[in-house]
Order: structure tokens, then sequence, then C-alpha cells
């Protein structure tokens, strides 16, 4: 049995030896013969006409190869589907309502009652929530520790993990993973490897080919890209994929068709995007690091920060996001992100506007000031998602913000 998402793959597509600029606007579709659009079609509709060949595969078990009910399978989500996995170098993808929900199917296709996760101690707080809340009372435990230190790494997968969870960069410290070290620990001890590559997206990072064995992505961020939507994607092996799909059938998280063809459109721009993010993002990062009223700058492009030899060994770029902390703690961080002009107060990322938050208010409410020290979030944190407006417009409007809070 073939999953949906690698049958679409079989059809005619892009030679695997082209680069991502040309993945990306080649990719996914392929016009046919009778209606020759060069752009996927929005196919909104719920159900598709039965004939024969949709009674054979749903007779043989190849349910996930038939065009009968967009929640098994729909030409647009097919389209979206082939442009990722090509992006990926995956064999197969499949798109999801939103990151949640490609999360979720993903981690319980590789748990059962009785398993373990290791997971890295810094999470998107939706995961952490799943991970160490959700899954408990189902039988599933997960050990949080640093997965990028050798001896928190053994402790992880000590006692038997069957699955070992990690995102590409985390937030809001910007930490990297170290997933090829990860990866291998990660199969010595016979489990497997999932990562959120959601920050790094595929032209920075391709996790499988550092050994991961599935990849995940909130789709609602840098994929599409123009804050417009909410999706999720995940790839890996045809066989990887069939468990996941199962998830995506039974739990029902199907993108919806209109989504799926904004996604589409948003990664034929995906490199030009990222070029722009990562650009505008070591800029403003190097003016930050020299502004009086700034005590500290998160940012694996500068040389101050903790993780940025590995960045330089495992991602293409140091990416778009970057946080900052501000003099003077919470309350003058408030006053900054407020004195803003230009950037926007929302949370997300991953949109062509540059948008600011704060973790003690949004992200990370729930924690106590002395869970967020620990954690790595000093009071005045802000997180930024850089956008790709002109970097002097950025840099102005952050400027006149701090001296504003001066
Ligand atoms: N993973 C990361 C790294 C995220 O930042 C988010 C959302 O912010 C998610 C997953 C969840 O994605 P979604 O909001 O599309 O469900």
């Amino acid at each position: 049995m073939q999953p949906l998402a690698c049958r679409s793959m079989t059809r005619p597509r892009p030679k695997p030896s082209l680069r991502p600029a040309t993945l990306c606007v080649h990719a996914g579709h392929r016009a046919s013969a009778t209606t020759r659009e060069v752009v996927a079609p929005i196919a909104q509709t719920s159900t598709f006409l039965l004939d024969d060949e949709s009674y054979a595969q749903m007779l043989s078990g190849r349910v996930d190869e038939a065009l009968i009910y967009t929640r098994i399978r729909n030409p647009t989500l097919d389209a979206a589907q082939r442009r990722i996995a090509a992006l990926e170098g995956a064999e197969a993808c499949l798109v999801f309502a939103s990151g949640m929900a490609a999360i979720h199917s993903s981690v319980m296709s590789l748990v059962r009652s009785g398993s373990r996760i290791g997971a890295h101690k810094e999470l998107y707080g939706s995961t952490w929530d799943l991970l160490a809340n959700f899954l408990p009372p189902l039988g599933i435990e997960t050990v949080f520790a640093d997965l990028n230190d050798e001896a928190e790494r053994s402790r992880a997968l000590r006692g038997g993990a069957t699955l070992v969870y990690c995102e590409s960069i985390s937030n809001p410290t910007m930490s990297v993973a170290d997933v090829p070290n990860i990866a291998r620990a990660t199969h010595a001890a016979g489990a497997k490897l999932l990562v959120d590559a959601t920050f790094a997206t595929p032209i920075l990072q391709r996790p499988l080919e550092l050994g991961a064995d599935l990849v995940v992505h909130s789709a609602t961020k840098y994929l599409a890209g123009h804050s417009d939507l909410i999706g999720g994607a995940a790839c890996g092996s045809a066989a990887g994929m069939r468990g996941v799909f199962r998830w995506l059938q039974l739990g029902g998280g199907c993108m919806d068709p209109h989504a799926a063809f904004l996604l589409d459109r948003g990664l034929k721009t995906l490199p030009l995007r990222m070029r722009a993010h990562v650009e505008n993002a070591g800029r403003l990062a190097a003016r930050l690091a020299a502004h009086a009223r700034v005590t500290e700058v998160l940012y694996p492009g500068l040389a101050t920060h903790a993780s940025h030899a590995r960045a330089r060994e495992v991602l293409a770029g140091a990416g778009g996001m970057l946080s900052l902390v501000v003099a003077g703690g919470d309350a003058s961080a408030l006053r900054f992100v407020r004195a803003l002009r230009l950037a926007l107060e929302a949370s997300s990322l991953g949109g062509v506007e540059t948008l600011v938050s704060l973790p003690f208010n949004t992200s990370h409410v729930k924690l106590s000031a002395a869970e967020r020290a620990a954690a790595g979030i000093p009071p005045g944190l802000v997180r930024v998602s850089v956008g790709i407006e002109d970097v002097e417009d950025l840099i102005e409007d952050f400027e006149q913000a701090l001296d504003a809070v001066a």
C-alpha cells in the first residue's frame, strides 16, 4: 500500500537534482492535457465522482490512493505535498489543518501506550503541553533533556525511548539542535527522530538528510509565508508516512483546499523570502547588539550566540528569528514594543511583516519568573520574527522605540 503522498510523488516531477529555487517553482503541479492550467487550481470540493477504479482501490485496501473524499485525498493538497516533499528530499509529504495536527499525528504514529519519548527541553509551548500533560494519562511518558549534551541525551534515551523529538531552532532562545549527533544516538538506541523544522525551513536545513526520520512544519509560518492561513506538514519515507496517514485520516486534521492553494502559492517564493528574512535578521541583530538599551541579542548568526558554531555546521543561514533583551525588564520591554511604529505586536512568525511578541505575556505566560529564567528567558526578552521590509526602516523603527523607552 502506497500512502496518498507517495502516489502523488510518482507522477512526472522534476529530477531530484534540481536546486531548491527551481523545485519551489516547478515541483508541485503539472498541467493536465485537458484543463491545461499553469497554476494548480483549487479543488474546492468535499467529494469526488466514484468510478470502477475508486471502488477497486477501496476494495483492495488502497484507500489512501483513492480520489474519493478530501479528508483522504485532494488534487490541490497533492500539489502542495509534492512541492514540500521535493524540497525536503522526502518520499512522501502530507499537509494538515495546522502545525499541531501534523505534530500530533506524527508523534502518535510512533508511540503506543507504554512508550517513552525523549524530547529536547526547549519546545514550542503546545508541543510541550502535548508531551508533558496530554500524553502521560495515555501511558506515554516524556523525559525532557538538553539533547545537545551527550550525557543528557543518554539520560533521555535510557529506559527504551521509541521517539526522540527536537526543533531545528528553538524558541525563544534560538538554540540550534545538533541534529546529526541526536540522530546517531537515537538510531543507536533503536528509536526514531522527529524534527520540527518550522524555524529553519527546507531552505536552511533538510533534517532527513541529517538523519531525521520524520520532519514536521507549522506551514502557518515560513512555508506559507503571508500570515493568512493555518496549516501543517509532515514528511518522511513512504513507509514512515503510512502511520502518519492513518492518524490524519482518523484524527481528521486535513487541510482545506483553499488553504492548500495559498500554501502552494507561498511555497513558490520561499527561497526569495528566506534570503530576505535571514539578511534582515542578521543586519538588525548586529545593530541591536550595539544599542545601549539592549543587554543581549539571541541570534545564531552572531558570534556571541551559544549555538553560533553549530548553526554554521547544520544550517545554511542563521534564520529570520531573533530575541533581544531590553534593559529594565518586562515593563521596559512592553514599553519598547508599544513604541514600535512599523513592527506589529502579534504572536506567530514567518510572515512577510515583522512581528514582535513577549514570552512573559504570551507563549510562556504560565511559567513563573523563576521558571522562565531557568528556561533561559530573562526579564525584558522580546521575540522578533524579522520580516522582509527594507531593513533600514526596521533598524530606524527599533532604534526609535528603544530610545523612547530610555
Ligand atoms: N512548531 C513551532 C516551532 C511553532 O512555532 C508553532 C506555532 O507557533 C507550531 C509548531 C504549531 O503550529 P500551528 O500554530 O500551525 O498549529
